[in-house]
């Protein structure tokens, strides 16, 4: 089945035409800055071919998706839509047809997820008036974490906060975390694997995974728990927000964008960027700090999550950090070998962009490299729920 899977952000549009028979991409694009004073950038690419990258000014969503469907007219031959949903609170535990109904219950999730569920209800609205007779689908970033067991995902906090305002770990990165596990469970061949996947990209989580089944997973409430990330802080003693709030007279709308926005590697270093922090690292005590807390933090949750599953079989790294930085990976290992974990150095220096083992071959944990590829999730998902 062609897959049309949109994810639309505050202030982007990805789009990407996939073929769930072979897994394949046929066409994918992107327009970002909608909505911004200064143009954007119109990026579309097709397999084998140089991305082209064209300047463009979207006034908003809909404008951005007829400039992308201008450059790829394939995406017509889609016979379903695909859409990223950021946030399914505790009523979606799977993927779902969309129907008013759905958009109806969706919409007050809004409120837990700000920044991301609204702009992708504005895409799912703008693709059904595009397509008004192609199915869409919503397939969900909590949703894998579903299963995780009361007493992961509670806090110990009054039972009303709970109750009524949905206080509660949900945890992101989902679709990713389950792409990674189904890949490293196919890959070792081994059906009850205890793995924790590693999502580092700008966002960065992690999730303790047995067999296909989530146990635990860093972020929270919302996705400023757990790991250091790009520009957020990651766990924080929930009184340092109260008490800079106070100290500094911040109202809590400037400390929840400092803690996002202005937190993390860019706080420490400078930048985001774990390229530039890398480059860095002899030069800069900053850069070293970010550097080392960083990977710091990762080895603390890996230690963690073993012992949630009762051992170590395999650990993934995904998204841009995790896939390209084989420095990072060094340093996240070293200190994990009494858990199993010793990494080939060769076959962990080497960059390509493939599915790999960057475990030493005697070393009873495998160490993989695995692509990140949450489209393919959604468009199989998108394929499921309408077979179902
Ligand atoms: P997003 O979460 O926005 O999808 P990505 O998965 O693209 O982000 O990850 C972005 C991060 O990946 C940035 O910190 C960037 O520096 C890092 N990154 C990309 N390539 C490399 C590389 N070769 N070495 C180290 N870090 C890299």
């Amino acid at each position: 089945m062609l897959v049309l899977v949109l994810n639309c952000g505050s202030s982007s549009v990805k789009m990407r035409l996939v073929d769930t028979a072979t897994g394949a991409w046929l066409a994918r694009g992107l327009v970002d800055r909608i909505g911004e004073p200064e143009p954007g950038t119109r990026s579309v690419e097709r397999p084998g071919q140089p991305a082209r990258k064209t300047g463009v000014q979207a006034a908003d969503h809909s404008v951005a998706l007829r400039l992308l469907l201008e450059e790829l007219p394939e995406a017509s031959r889609a016979a379903a839509v695909g859409h990223r949903v950021v946030h399914g609170g505790e009523r979606y535990t799977g993927s779902v047809r969309i129907t008013p109904e759905v958009l109806r219950e969706l919409e007050p999730l809004s409120r837990l997820a700000p920044l991301h569920n609204p702009p992708n209800l504005v895409g799912i609205r703008i693709a059904q008036q595009h397509w008004p007779d192609l199915p869409q689908v919503a397939a969900f970033d909590t949703a894998f974490h579903s299963t995780l067991p009361d007493y992961a995902y509670r806090y110990a906090v009054p039972e009303a906060w709970y109750r009524d305002l949905g206080v509660r770990r949900y945890g992101f990165h989902g679709l990713s975390h389950r792409y990674v596990a189904e890949r490293a469970t196919a890959r070792l061949g081994r059906d009850n694997l205890r793995l924790v996947s590693l999502h580092l990209g700008n966002g960065c989580s992690a999730a303790a995974v047995r067999g296909r089944t989530c146990l635990d997973t860093s972020m929270g409430m919302t996705p400023l728990e757990g790991l250091v990330m790009g520009t957020r802080s990651g766990d924080l003693d929930a009184s340092v927000p109260l008490l800079v709030q106070a100290e500094l007279g911040l109202l809590s709308a400037e400390v929840d964008r400092i803690l996002n926005r202005d937190s993390g590697l860019e706080a420490l270093a400078g930048t985001l960027d774990m390229r530039d922090i890398q480059a860095e690292l002899s030069t800069s005590a900053g850069a070293k700090l970010a550097f080392e807390l960083f990977c710091y933090r990762v080895r603390k949750y890996v230690g963690a999550y073993a012992s949630v599953l009762g051992g170590l079989d395999a650990l993934a790294f995904t998204a841009g950090i995790g896939e390209n930085s084989s420095v990072v990976r060094d340093e996240i290992c070293r200190g994990l070998e009494s858990l199993g974990v010793r990494l080939d150095e060769a076959a962990n220096g080497e960059n390509r962009g493939d599915e790999r083992d960057v475990a030493h071959p005697s070393a009873p944990v495998r160490v993989l490299v695995i692509p990140a590829d949450e489209e393919l999730v959604i468009a199989r998902e998108t394929e499921a729920v309408l077979a179902a």
